[in-house]
């Protein structure tokens, strides 16, 4: 496989009212690969006339052929999109991975994914139903569950086409009309999927693809009044501006935000079942994973052996090119790596480093390739145990009983995921219904976890669910009917 020949389309245009189109600014943004930081393509960097342009596109969709258009004709369309995928998917993980700098290994689980969310919404859409309530005497009363109508979606670059998948295959499932508008860093895989769906007949305007800065396009989205429901991933700082934007129109937001997520390890754990997870649930996609595992608590009695374990796994790992399969690839851009090496560099100052990982000495030089590297002993207030680094280091911070981790685990201001590794059933009980997060692992730990799972935050992390049956219901309202007939 080629990169050329993963790129079937012009990258340079945007997707607008079932056509590629060029966008209003002649400008390009450089796509840079992440393993040897060569320009290989360019975008179109679009503009808020382009936002107004698409935005129109999605409302002419639901007016036309795409508001007509029954649920389970929607879950068929979904469906041919999800095998054009499979079909495809091989390119489409070639592309991912050269883009943000992804194992090919990796990347491939993306492009799985991505099939998956289509199946999954495919056969979900004609099961959402409303309701009819028992009313006073001489009433029929029923809810009807509709689409919110245009539905804007922002997605970060670290999982575009799970991200994407999640986000708009619900929304169109449920008959909405989608606007995306993919990270300027990882954009590729975004505009191979509307080429999916024109190939699979999505009608025009359903689906409007508009690359650009987040800045410029990223905020006219946000702002536009036509939008009805925003979902949003990425940063606490964008998220701010988002539901800011989402306030200023009264429209509901779905905020998918940043996490600091424990693992709680207990000294009755499986070790040997634990381990590779504890270590590879914060090395996925070199750390730049929202529930990224980047916090490990581990109980005094068997704090010693972990560290010692986790290090032995440490000198194991091997950074390189993302075609060859090691066990972490690049960091997405030279800003990242820079954020990324800038926390090592002050944890060095005053923390102990317990391990790290290796960079292949064959690493092209303009690679964005960072060492692994797990500090020990870290006190839960500093820097490293509470902010949200989005890359491959992990802090080990030793606990006492149950009720000190879980004050530490709660102690961020973050709340996405939480791993519990214990084996007694009770504790298990009680951690999860203490623990301030969205999602709870006991004995495992998912990054996020299935298609069928819910899955959003508390606190920073945001608001809203995604993924599952969940995403339905945030991507409909309920409007209730009573009809007086005497
Ligand atoms: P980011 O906030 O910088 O960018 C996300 C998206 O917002 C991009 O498409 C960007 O172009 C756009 N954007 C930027 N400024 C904007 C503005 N003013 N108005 C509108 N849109 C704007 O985030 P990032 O650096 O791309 O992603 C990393 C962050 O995403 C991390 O904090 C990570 O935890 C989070 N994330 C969360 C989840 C989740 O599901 N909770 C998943 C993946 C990533």
């Amino acid at each position: 496989m080629t990169f050329q020949k993963s790129l079937w389309f012009d990258p340079t245009m945007l997707f607008i009212g079932g056509e590629w189109r060029k966008p209003g600014n002649t400008d390009t943004i450089a796509v840079e690969n992440p393993s040897t930081g060569e320009v290989i393509a360019r975008i179109g960097r679009g503009t808020p006339a382009d936002i107004d342009a698409a935005v129109a596109a999605a409302e002419a969709a639901l007016e036309g052929d795409w508001g007509r258009t029954p649920a389970v004709e929607r879950g068929r369309i979904l469906m041919r999109m999800q095998q054009l995928v499979l079909q495809r998917a091989e390119e489409l993980a070639f592309l991912e991975s050269t883009d943000v700098g992804k194992p090919m290994k990796q990347a491939r689980n993306d492009s799985v994914a991505l099939a998956r969310y289509l199946e999954f919404y495919a056969g979900a859409a004609d099961k959402v139903h409303g309701t009819t309530i028992p009313y006073q005497e001489g009433f029929t009363v029923y809810t009807l569950r509709e689409p919110h109508g245009v539905t804007a979606h922002i997605i970060p670059w670290n999982y575009p086409m799970q991200i994407l998948g999640r986000s708009v295959s619900a929304a169109l499932a449920m008959g909405n009309a989608c606007v995306l508008k993919p990270a300027e860093d990882a954009s590729l895989s975004s505009l191979a999927f509307a080429a999916i769906a024109a190939e699979a007949g999505l009608p025009a305007g359903a689906l409007n693809v508009v690359t650009g800065l987040g800045s410029e396009v990223g905020q006219a989205l946000a702002e536009h009044p036509g939008v009805h429901h925003l979902s949003f991933t990425g940063s606490v700082a964008t998220g701010r501006r988002i539901q800011e934007a989402a306030a200023r129109n009264v429209v509901p937001v779905t905020l998918e935000l940043g996490g600091k997520s424990p693992h709680i390890v207990f000294d009755d754990v499986d070790l040997d079942a634990a381990l590779p997870t504890l270590v590879g649930a914060c090395m996925q996609a070199a750390g730049q994973t929202c529930s990224a595992a980047s916090r490990v608590l581990v109980q005094r009695g068997i704090y010693d052996e972990v560290r010692r374990r986790m290090a032995e796994v440490y000198s194991t790992l091997e950074v390189g090119p993302a075609p060859d399969n090691r066990d972490l690839g690049p960091l997405v851009s030279k800003r990242q790596k820079q954020i990324v090496s800038s926390y090592i560099e002050l944890g060095r100052q005053d923390l102990t480093v317990a391990a790290q990982g290796t960079i292949r000495g064959d690493a092209p030089a303009g690679g964005n390739y960072v060492a692994p590297t797990l500090f020990a002993d870290v006190p839960p207030d500093h820097r490293l145990a509470q902010e949200e680094i989005f890359g491959p280091v992990q802090v080990l911070i030793p606990f006492g009983d149950e009720a000190e981790a879980i004050r530490i685990a709660n102690g961020t201001e973050y709340g996405l995921v939480a791993g519990v590794w214990t084996r007694d059933g009770a504790r298990q009980m009680r951690l999860a219904r203490k623990l301030n997060v969205g999602q709870v692992f006991i004995n495992n730990y998912g990054a996020g976890g299935g298609i069928e799972l819910p899955f959003g935050g508390t606190g920073k992390s945001g608001h809203g669910r995604e993924k599952g049956f969940e995403a339905l219901y945030g991507f409909s309202r309920v409007k209730t009917v009573t009809a007086s007939h005497g």
